[in-house]
């Protein structure tokens, strides 16, 4: 079946008699057991609920994933997988990750006794010179946040599965729609959910989504016991976003090439990061392990102020964080995402004062970039 059809269709299974072509909100905590010692295959909702489970099917099935577990967040999803984990074991991580996953990494994750190494996970030898015998999984994001950089998820694979180790990417930038990381070799998918998923910057939600049956067992037994399981009314949010999935994307990378191109010329515009661009580092690898380049880009202004007046004069686009909704949103790395990277590593990577990233929503790519073209020329303040 057409990824199209699956994001209307989903789990498409009935929970009730009553015919609704949308899933109910089976908003209950807990279930009536039918007599001693029998469940509805319902018991409690933090071990499972109808809508979630619907939801969860629906992602599984995006992904061609096995199994799917959905959370009130991406970094809930992303806590309860480093559960898995146990003191002493060493993660292998790319260093232009998302700010919160470097935040918990370094943070929580460190104070429970796992050790991190962040690499350029662009360069395989990278991953590999950081193998040591503890070395139990590669976390890869790919492209990363903000700079956009490509990871080889199949070479990735090849090495994890060479050294037994688990291979997880964060997908949250190009959904399953333009990338499936698990039929490249990865064992885990992670979302942020409130991005894609939902489309519409009004929920948060997070996945996981794997392959191996005793992998699932052991995330459902975690996901149960801490609970950041995702609300009925959010499961059935994330339903309802992802049945646009597919057209929504579509949209939004056509517009986002645009801009790319039209920021290309732009005198105050020093460099744009979008792997659909041919002169993209990433862009072969992408077309090789993707069907789209996606709609998230990021770019340099000539100077501090330039960044600062941009940010201060656009008035369609929101200066705001998060991204992946139909709403377009701008955002300053350095100050939001990845403010709690110390100074130095930042710029090290990339994310300096000059650096801003954009999220293409769902407006007409003409009120786009007039706003932008406003807001980098406009006015008469002669900066
Ligand atoms: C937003 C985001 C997360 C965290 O997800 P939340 O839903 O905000 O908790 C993780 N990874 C990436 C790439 C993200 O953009």
């Amino acid at each position: 079946m057409d990824f199209s059809t699956l994001c209307v269709h989903g789990s498409n299974k009935r929970y009730d008699t009553t015919g609704a072509v949308s899933v109910p909100i089976f908003q209950s905590a807990t279930f009536v057991h039918p007599g001693v010692g029998m469940s509805t295959g319902f018991d409690y909702s933090r071990a499972q609920n109808p809508t979630r489970e619907y939801l969860e099917q629906t992602v599984a099935k995006l992904e061609g994933g096995l199994d799917a577990l959905a959370f009130s967040t991406g970094m809930a999803a992303i806590t309860t997988l480093m559960e898995i984990f146990s003191p002493g074991d060493h993660i292998i991580a790319t260093d232009d990750l998302y700010g919160g996953s470097h935040r918990l990494f370094q943070h929580i994750s460190m104070k429970n006794g796992l050790s991190f190494d962040f690499v350029d996970t662009t360069g395989i030898q990278n991953i590999e010179e950081r193998l040591r015998p503890e070395t139990k999984a590669v976390f890869v994001e790919t492209p990363t946040n903000p700079m956009m950089h490509v990871t080889d998820i199949a070479a990735v694979a090849g090495l994890c599965r060479a050294n037994g180790l688990l291979l997880i990417v964060d997908n949250t930038f190009l959904t399953p729609y333009f990338q499936k990381p698990l039929q490249l070799g990865a064992d885990v998918v992670l979302h942020s959910g409130t991005k894609y998923l939902g489309g519409h910057n009004d929920t948060l939600a997070g996945f996981l989504v794997v392959t191996d049956k005793s992998l699932s067992e052991r995330l459902r037994f975690l996901s149960k016991t801490t609970g950041a399981c995702l609300s009925p009314f959010d499961s059935w949010l994330l339903i309802r976003g992802i049945k646009t999935l597919a057209v929504r994307l579509d949209r939004q990378q056509k517009t986002a090439f645009q801009i790319a191109q039209w920021l290309l010329e732009q005198d105050k515009i020093k460099a744009v990061h979008y792997p659909g661009l041919p002169d993209h580092p990433g862009y072969e690898i992408s077309k090789k392990q993707t069907t789209g380049f996606g709609a998230m880009l990021s770019f340099e202004t000539d100077c501090k102020e330039t960044a600062h007046r941009l940010l201060e004069r656009v008035s369609l686009i929101q200066y705001a964080e998060s991204l992946g909704g139909v709403e377009s949103l701008i955002t300053y790395p350095m100050l939001q995402t990845h403010a709690d990277i110390p100074a130095e590593e930042r710029e090290a990577r990339g994310i300096g004062d000059c650096l801003l990233r954009l999220s293409v929503g769902l407006e007409s790519p003409d009120d786009l970039i007039d706003d932008l073209k406003q807001a980098l020329n406009g006015g008469n303040t002669n900066v």
